[in-house]
C-alpha cells in the first residue's frame, strides 16, 4: 500500500469510498460549533440518526396500545427479540436460532457460565487471559468460588512473555494442551480491549475440544469490528454488548451464541426464567420448565424494547453496509493510521503501538503505550477536538471505525501527533 501523509491524498480516499455515506447516517459530537474527531467506537459508538424515531415509534405504540402493544401493530413486543435474530446472526456468522439479543454483557456472561463451566471431577479449572476486562475477571473468579475452588488454583491465565504485549497464539495452544487434563473451560475476549489483539478464536477452540474443554469468548470489542464465523469455528457459547462498535447506546443490550448442537439440547443446567419458556404454553403459567429450541431459552425475562428498538435501527446500517465491506474499509483505515505512527520523528522510547501490526491479529484500534506524559497528551488531545480514550497506566486507544470516521478523521489525528512531538 501506498499511503501519502497529505490532506490531499486522504479527501481522495474518501472521495473513492464506497462506505462514505454512512457517516451522514450519524451524530457526530461537536466541539465549538464543529465535528470532533470521533475516534472512540470501541467504547462507545456513535448514535445512528435513525434511532431516535426507532424509539418513538416504540414509545407512540405504548401511549396509544397499552399492554396492546405486545400483540398488535408492526414489531408486536411478544415477539421483539425475534425481529433481531437474522441481523444479529449475520453480524456473528451464526444461524439465526444460535443468537439471541437480551440482559446486558456481564449478566449473559454468567448465564453462560452457569450452562458451560461444569467442573468435574480432576477437570474444573478455566484458562484464559492474563489481563482480561476486569468484568470478564470477576464473574471468572465468583463462578468459581461458587463451586467451591480457589480463583489462585483454578484459573490459568496466559501472559505476554516478558518483553512482548501481546500473546502468542501458540503459548495459547501450548498451555491448552498442558492443563488438557484439568481443564472445563477455556473463555477469554474474542479481541482484547487494552491492546486490540484478535485471538485466533478457531484455533483456540480447537484446541480446546481437543483437550476435553468447552470454548467460549467475549465478543465486546469484537462484535461489529471484525468479521466472526462462531458456527464455522464450532465456538461452543459467545457474548457481546451492543454500544460498542453496534453503535446501540449507553449501557444497551447484549447478545448471546449458543452453538446449535447445545441450544437444542434440554439438558444442559441453566437459570431460567419465563422468557426462555416455550413460546406456546408460555401464558399457561405452569410448573415445569420447557425451554425454547436454541438460544432463545436462555431468556429470563420479557425484551427490554427501548433498547431493542435502537439496535435493530443500527443492525439495518450493518446489513447495508455487510461486515466483509467494513471490514476492507476498516483494515485500510487502521494501516493508514499505523503508516502515519510510523512516520512520527520521535524515538520508540516515547510513543510505541503495542497492537499487533499483522492485520488479522488486530480490528479497528490501535492502542498506543505513551512513555512520557501520556495523560497530558491525552488531554491535549480531547481539549482540541479529538475523541479517545485513556487506559491506566498509559495507553490511549484510538479506534477508527468504517461506519463513520474518515481517512480525513485519521490524517488530522496523525497531524496533531506530528505536531505535538515536534514541540
Ligand atoms: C466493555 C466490556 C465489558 C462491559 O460489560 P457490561 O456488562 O456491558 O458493563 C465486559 N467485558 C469486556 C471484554 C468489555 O470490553
Amino acid at each position: 500500500m501506498s499511503f501519502q501523509n497529505t490532506l490531499a491524498y486522504a479527501q481522495a480516499q474518501d472521495q473513492a469510498d464506497p462506505l462514505r455515506t454512512f457517516r451522514d447516517q450519524f451524530h457526530i459530537p461537536q466541539q465549538n460549533g464543529q465535528d470532533t474527531v470521533y475516534l472512540c467506537g470501541n467504547s462507545l459508538g456513535l448514535q445512528p440518526k435513525a434511532a431516535r424515531a426507532a424509539v418513538e415509534a416504540e414509545m407512540t405504540k405504548w401511549a396509544e396500545l397499552g399492554v396492546e402493544g405486545h400483540f398488535t401493530g408492526d414489531s408486536p413486543w411478544f415477539t421483539y427479540h425475534a425481529t433481531l435474530a437474522a441481523p444479529t446472526a449475520r453480524v456473528v456468522g451464526a444461524k439465526p436460532e444460535e443468537v439471541v439479543v437480551m440482559n446486558q454483557l456481564t449478566v449473559n456472561l454468567h448465564l453462560m457460565l452457569v450452562s458451560f463451566y461444569r467442573p468435574q471431577g480432576p477437570r474444573y479449572k478455566i484458562l484464559t487471559e492474563a489481563g482480561a476486562f476486569p468484568s470478564d475477571q470477576y464473574a471468572l473468579e465468583s463462578q468459581v468460588k461458587f463451586h467451591g475452588f480457589d480463583p489462585e488454583d483454578a484459573i490459568i491465565e496466559v501472559a505476554p512473555r516478558a518483553g512482548e504485549h501481546t500473546l502468542r497464539t501458540e503459548d495459547i495452544l501450548r498451555t491448552i494442551q498442558e492443563n488438557a487434563d484439568s481443564l472445563a473451560l477455556v473463555m477469554m475476549g474474542g479481541i482484547n480491549y487494552y491492546t486490540g489483539q484478535v485471538f485466533d478464536m478457531a484455533a483456540i477452540t480447537q484446541a480446546a475440544h481437543a483437550a476435553g474443554a468447552v470454548c467460549g469468548f467475549d465478543l465486546a470489542h469484537a462484535a461489529g469490528n471484525v468479521v466472526l464465523h462462531l458456527h464455522d469455528w464450532d465456538v461452543d457459547f459467545a457474548v457481546w454488548c451492543t454500544y460498542k462498535y453496534l453503535n446501540s447506546g449507553p449501557g444497551g443490550t447484549s447478545g448471546v451464541f449458543v452453538h446449535e448442537r447445545h441450544a437444542q439440547n434440554p439438558d444442559l443446567p441453566r437459570f431460567a426464567g419465563w422468557w426462555g419458556h416455550d413460546q406456546s404454553v408460555r401464558f399457561q403459567m405452569k410448573k415445569g420448565f420447557i425451554p425454547m429450541p436454541g438460544a432463545e431459552g436462555w431468556q429470563l425475562s420479557n425484551s427490554q424494547i427501548l433498547p431493542m428498538a435502537v439496535h435493530k435501527a443500527s443492525l439495518e446500517l450493518f446489513d447495508q453496509a455487510g461486515m466483509d465491506n467494513l471490514r476492507a474499509k476498516s483494515e485500510q483505515l487502521t494501516a493508514y493510521l499505523e503508516f502515519l505512527i510510523n512516520g512520527l520523528q520521535q524515538p520508540k522510547e516515547a510513543l510505541e503501538v503495542i497492537t499487533p501490526a499483522e492485520p488479522s491479529a488486530r480490528g479497528c484500534q490501535l492502542s498506543l503505550l505513551v512513555h512520557q506524559n501520556g495523560r497530558q497528551l491525552f488531554d491535549t488531545l480531547m481539549a482540541n477536538g479529538f475523541i479517545l480514550d485513556w487506559r491506566e497506566p498509559n495507553v490511549i486507544r484510538v479506534a477508527p471505525t468504517p461506519l463513520y470516521n474518515t481517512f480525513e478523521d485519521v490524517y488530522r489525528f496523525g497531524q496533531f501527533l506530528a505536531a505535538h512531538f515536534q514541540r
